[in-house]
């Protein structure tokens, strides 16, 4: 579970692991594409770990 600001909703949510659409890896790092209860959807940026995958 993550919390975000829903700009639909106008609050934090909790997003559940279920609510996640795909994940984005890319060189800034990984973006989680969720879906909010609203149906809004949503970028969160984690990069925070990175495992030294990239090539
Ligand atoms: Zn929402």
């Amino acid at each position: 579970m993550f919390d975000v600001y829903c700009p639909a909703c106008d609050k934090q949510r909790l997003i559940a692991p279920g609510q996640v659409r795909t994940m984005i890896n890319d060189d800034q790092g990984i973006a989680v594409i969720y879906e909010c209860y609203c149906g809004e959807l949503g970028a969160l940026r984690t990069g925070a770990a990175h495992e030294g995958a990239l090539v």
